[in-house]
């Protein structure tokens, strides 16, 4: 019988909304694991969501792998891989240059790899939607790892509306209450890199309507020391228009990451053209004098 006795926790990892994730031996294999353990009394559609989700995106080497569920009367546990170099902020504050931010060669190893896993998120329709420096972790060889699925939703053809995720890395559409899809989670990469470049937020952290303002305008610093690349693919990330954004398969080809291409795919992803066709069309029928009707098909999960 396999159960929560079978693991011994050593130590607290981190805490947040959903409840408490801890490092734990399991002592059949010795091995060291992370679990999330979350109170029965939380939402238990949200709960099975998030393992139901991990469990659609199998395994890839940039995204935490489940590795069992285990349900207790009072709480659910998720037992994933233990990432042994913790999360990017707090691997950013431990830069020895004190300036929390990392030479461009070591965001391109770490960016390619967040894009990757992104990749594999957004090919299985699945929308991230808290992408951030504390989701991303980091294996035993800086390998990137995104984590915490607690906000994705699957898409299948509609679009999300909800304002959730954080503050300093949700994008205007998600802000402003429109109809949002995976390039939301292009623009919260795009605040992820540049944190990891200029080791701060591109429109800071209490974000309001000036800020939202000057998203739209796209006024925000470019630190003189970036490289033109590296301020290029800033750029086409944080645009305001979802649908001038960049892809993914494009970031992948950008020319700042391809000075490093270790890590990219030997084959580029296909373009995920369900949401482009969506606004597409939406375009399309606006120009035309037609209205718009969403259905709110919110919930693909039963
Ligand atoms: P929040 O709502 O604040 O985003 P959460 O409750 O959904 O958090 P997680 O984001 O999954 O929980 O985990 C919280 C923190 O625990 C992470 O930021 C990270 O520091 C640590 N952590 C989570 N999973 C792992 C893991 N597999 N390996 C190592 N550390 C982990
Ligand atoms: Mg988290």
């Amino acid at each position: 019988m396999n159960g929560i006795v079978n693991y011994r926790f050593l130590k607290t990892l981190g805490s947040g909304s959903f409840g408490e994730v801890v490092l734990a031996e399991d002592m059949m294999t010795s091995n060291n694991v992370a679990i999330k353990i979350i109170d029965s009394q939380h939402n238990e559609i949200e709960i099975n969501r998030e393992i139901q989700i991990m469990k659609v995106l199998g395994m890839h080497p940039n995204i935490i792998r489940l590795e069992e569920e285990i349900h207790t009367k009072n709480h659910t546990y998720i037992v994933m891989e233990y990432a042994e170099n913790g999360d990017l902020l707090s691997y950013l504050l431990k830069q020895k240059n004190g300036r929390c931010q990392l030479s461009e060669g070591k965001a391109q190893k770490i960016f390619q790899q967040i894009i990757c896993g992104l990749n594999h998120c957004h090919g299985n329709m699945i929308v991230h939607r808290d992408l951030k420096l504390e989701n991303v972790l980091l294996g035993s060889r800086c390998d990137v790892k995104i984590a915490d699925f607690g906000l994705s939703k699957m898409l299948k053809y509609h679009r999300l509306r909800e304002s959730v995720g954080s503050l300093p890395y949700a994008a205007p559409e998600v802000l402003s209450g429109k109809f949002y899809a995976f390039e939301a989670d292009i623009w919260s990469c795009g605040v992820i890199l540049y944190a990891l470049l200029c080791g701060d937020f591109p429109f800071g952290q209490d974000i309001g309507p000036d800020e939202l303002m000057k998203m739209e305008a796209g006024i925000y610093n470019l630190p003189e020391h970036l490289s033109f690349g590296a301020k290029d693919l800033i750029r086409k990330m944080l645009r305001f228009d979802q649908v001038d954004r960049i892809t993914i398969p494009e970031i992948l080809q950008h020319s700042w990451l391809q000075l490093q291409p270790q890590y990219l795919p030997p084959t580029l992803p296909t373009p995920i053209s369900l949401a482009h066709r969506i606004q597409q069309s939406d375009q399309i029928a606006t120009k035309m004098g037609f209205k718009v009707l969403h259905l709110g098909m919110e919930e693909l999960w039963c």
